[in-house]
């Protein structure tokens, strides 16, 4: 079946020896959407851009670029900025800029112009002697200047100051709106929930929440009860089938419903609360309740 996805991830699996980094994942990018790769610290992320630029081999499975699998050719059209620079110490920016030109059909000249003053960085000094955020800022004025139809961005606003984060969630939600599709990963969950159209979540290497932001914000509710005095015990509670956990922080407790928040919103209101709010969830909420959620749990509500 040819693939209509830019990027499509199939069933892939990565071993180092015995050690599976990425097991089974299947991933598909629709074009022109923002799909932000969530995991904690060594869960596959990079491992997964890796193979699917074709730099690691995949144990199994397939990934694909806009139905291909990645050649040299894939590059005119793909930027990959990867987690740890990639950029030549002891050329300036005018120099990797002028690589660029010289190397990519559209790069487009005004742009970069453009990204260099938005990141305020000079041309003439040496890629090695900027800071690890100025770096990045050059490794994705880079990748933006050539108009790519696909970015791969691991942690692109990784070193950078919030102003420079914003400016990179901008970037990107911009290039999609121009049509280009984007794949990120990202430890800042608030960036992934403003850019993403869909969020993925990998833990120890396997998929374990994928869904559009809008569809896992809706699923499940929070119903926070806030008391005058300390929580009170309520009966059956972490036992309760339409609860996923329960959370108690001073006077505020708070639980993570699967279905049927106004009924538990009843019941927490029978303790005679000061206020009961049944809540959306936000993404922070959806990542810890999936890949740390037990470990948040306070030891009388296990
Ligand atoms: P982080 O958020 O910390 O960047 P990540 O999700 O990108 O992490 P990966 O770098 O993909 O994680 O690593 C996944 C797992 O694979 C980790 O346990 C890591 O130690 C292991 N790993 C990665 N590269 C190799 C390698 N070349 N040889 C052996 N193990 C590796």
């Amino acid at each position: 079946m040819s693939s209509t996805y830019a990027i499509a991830i199939r069933d892939f699996t990565k071993r180092y020896g015995s050690f599976e980094a990425v097991s089974s994942l299947t991933l598909e990018v629709e074009p022109g959407s923002i799909c932000g790769l969530l995991g904690p610290n060594g869960s596959g992320k990079t491992t997964t851009f890796k193979c699917l630029l074709n730099l690691a081999r995949p144990t199994s499975g397939t990934m694909q670029v806009e139905g291909a699998p990645v050649q040299p050719a894939t590059f005119e059209e793909l930027a990959y900025v990867p987690e740890r620079s990639a950029l030549y110490e002891w050329l300036t920016l005018a120099d990797h800029l002028e690589f660029n030109r010289r190397s990519y059909r559209k790069y487009d000249a005004k742009r970069a112009d453009e990204l260099v003053n938005l990141f305020r960085l000079e041309r003439k000094k040496k890629v090695g002697k900027l800071s690890k955020g100025q770096q990045t800022a050059v490794a994705l004025i880079l990748a933006f200047s050539i108009q790519p139809r696909i970015l791969v961005l691991d942690e692109p606003a990784s070193g950078l100051d919030p102003v420079f984060q914003r400016v990179v969630l901008d970037l990107i939600i911009e290039a999609a709106a121009g049509g280009a599709t984007i794949l990120f990963s990202s430890h800042q969950i608030g960036q992934v929930e403003r850019a993403a159209d869909r969020v993925a979540i990998l833990k120890n290497g396997r998929l374990i929440v994928d869904g559009t932001v809008d569809s896992l914000k809706g699923s499940e509710k929070v119903v926070e009860a806030i008391f005058d005095q300390a929580v009170p015990e309520v009966d059956g509670l972490t036992s309760d089938a339409r609860i996923r956990r329960v959370e108690r922080s001073g006077r505020i407790l708070r639980a993570y419903v699967k279905e049927d928040s106004d009924g538990i919103a009843r019941r927490l209101s029978e303790y005679s609360p000061k206020n009961v709010a049944v809540m959306d969830l936000n993404l922070e909420d959806i990542f810890i309740n999936a890949v740390g959620g037990e470990t948040a749990l306070p030891q009388g509500d296990r």
